[in-house]
């Protein structure tokens, strides 16, 4: 009989820094291009080159720091990590080993607490394609070079599904913070995941690393099948080794990649082309007083000054772009509750079924807003929102523009109000007759009477009042 096995993770996340530039040269970092388009002689570790730090690279990675509550290195270094890989031209990789500019760090997810133990900067590799041709393979050097961070954890995570929560948190603060783009679909932001399994109180066990998860899906599951395969070796007895694996999509089984290494064995020594960086309190400060609000802080604004369920906040912060989007039709009309009900219905409805993108919508926030101000104080009747969203996205245009041309917008016409209620009373003696009998009943039927007559002319309140009034005599 086995006794219970509790899972231990420690998560590196590798993020890919929102610079324009790579982080030791002047090439582009724009996700995709042209292979081998973005490269020069320094990234591609022409030798006599020297590399140049990029200070927005710095200036990112504490950042980071500030929004994981870490301590910031006044004086930061760089070090070389030696070895030979083909998607590595210079056979090194500048990292940081011994002066890294993050430490000791805290981020909460729920009940949660994960310490950070470093985030260093690092520069990317290239990218060896393998699948052209069963003969070669081709390599990629336009994301060599890019600025990436390392984000290492301590190992405080004990099942899949809090690491998930937690690898969405981090996603979400970098892209709050504008540290990194968080899209894992591009690599912008993968993870390295350690786990380990062990009686409760007893020491860690051996640990595997699955290398490379790029998505939240594939990370649980690398994490549910080693639980699985480590769970079995165990209590089949047989040993566990310390060893790098791989995660295949396809099967959704890890498998050894090779043994693992130890800092030794890549030689790490300081990188004599690069000077150290000194910080001063001036500058952290400054970097620090640049992060913008975090979702945690919007939610908290969200569901007490604006009065919006949790559920909804949710959705709302858990994309910058659906939040951002959101405060700016704020801008154009205050009622926080109609437009986050029209930005959880419609918008969301035409971005789930792929006819915009929050990325490039075609209309301004301040439209959106526009258009909800007109359903919600009547310019316009709220039944019509909806189509005129569709006119915008589908031909364009502003929200008052579209209701003219239409003729959306309510009149404001009493005396054509007046004359269509008379004009319904006259046409309908019998109710009439019974409604003032007493039989409220066929108010209904009246009131439909003058409603299609002035169908976007009146509100409905106008032509309750009005009708009630001549009703009453
Ligand atoms: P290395 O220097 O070999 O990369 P680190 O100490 O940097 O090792 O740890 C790498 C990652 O592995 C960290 O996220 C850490 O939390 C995690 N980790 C270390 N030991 C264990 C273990 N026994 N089980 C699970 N995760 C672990
Ligand atoms: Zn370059
Ligand atoms: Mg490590």
């Amino acid at each position: 009989m086995s006794t219970k096995l509790i899972p231990t993770i420690g998560l590196e996340i590798h993020a890919e820094l929102l610079t324009n530039s790579k982080v030791f040269c002047g090439c582009s970092a724009e996700f995709g291009g042209t292979p081998n388009s973005r490269c020069c002689p320094g990234c591609s570790a022409f030798p006599g080159t020297l590399p140049v730090l990029n200070k927005k690279a710095v200036e990112l990675i504490i950042k980071a720091g500030a929004v994981m509550n870490c301590e910031i290195s006044r004086l930061t270094s760089w070090d070389r990590k030696n070895y030979f890989y083909p998607d590595l031209p210079k056979a090194y990789q500048i990292s940081q080993l011994n002066a890294p500019a993050c430490t000791n760090g805290c981020v909460e997810v729920g009940d949660l607490e994960v310490r950070i133990k470093q985030i260093h900067l690092e520069e990317d590799a290239g990218k060896l394609i393998h699948d052209q041709s069963p003969k070669y393979s081709l390599a990629d050097y336009n994301r060599g070079g890019m600025c990436l961070i390392e984000i290492v954890t301590e190992p405080d995570i004990h099942s899949a599904d809090e690491a998930c929560a937690f690898v969405e948190k981090i996603r979400a603060m970098l892209q709050y913070a504008d540290v990194c783009s968080g899209k894992m679909e591009q690599g912008a932001l993968r993870c390295d995941v350690n786990i380990s399994l062990a009686e409760e109180n007893a020491p860690l066990g051996v640990r595997a690393e699955i290398k490379n998860l790029n998505s939240i899906r594939s990370i649980a599951r690398a994490i549910e099948y080693e639980i699985y395969r480590q769970t079995e070796a165990i209590n089949n007895n047989q040993p566990l080794v310390q060893e790098t694996r791989r995660f295949n999509d396809a099967t959704g089984e890890t498998f050894a990649m090779r043994t693992k290494e130890n800092a030794h064995d890549y030689r790490y020594f300081p990188d004599p082309d690069i000077p150290a960086v000194a910080l001063t309190d001036s500058e952290i400060e400054a970097i620090f007083a640049s992060v913008p609000e975090m979702p945690e802080k919007r939610y908290a604004r969200y569901t007490g000054e604006y009065g919006i369920s949790a559920h909804e906040a949710e959705i709302l912060t858990g994309n910058k772009l659906l939040s951002d989007f959101f405060e700016a039709a704020l801008k154009e009309y205050d009622n926080p509750k109609a437009v986050c009900a029209f930005t959880l219905t419609e918008l969301l409805r035409r971005v789930n079924l792929g006819e915009i993108e929050l990325e490039a919508l075609p209309f301004s926030a301040a439209d959106f807003g526009l258009l909800v101000k007109y359903g919600y104080t009547d310019k316009i009747n709220r039944g019509d929102m909806k189509e005129v969203l569709r006119e915008m996205i589908e031909n364009g245009g502003s929200p008052e523009s579209i209701c003219e041309e239409k003729g959306l917008f309510i009149s404001e016409d009493l005396s054509l109000v007046e004359s269509v209620v008379d004009e319904v009373i006259k046409n309908n003696p019998n109710p009439v007759e019974q409604y003032r009998a007493g039989e409220q009943k066929v108010f209904g039927f009246l009131m439909g009477q003058a409603s299609k007559e002035l169908k976007g002319k009146a509100t409905p309140a106008v032509i309750k009042e009005t009708l009630e009034r001549k009703l009453r005599g």
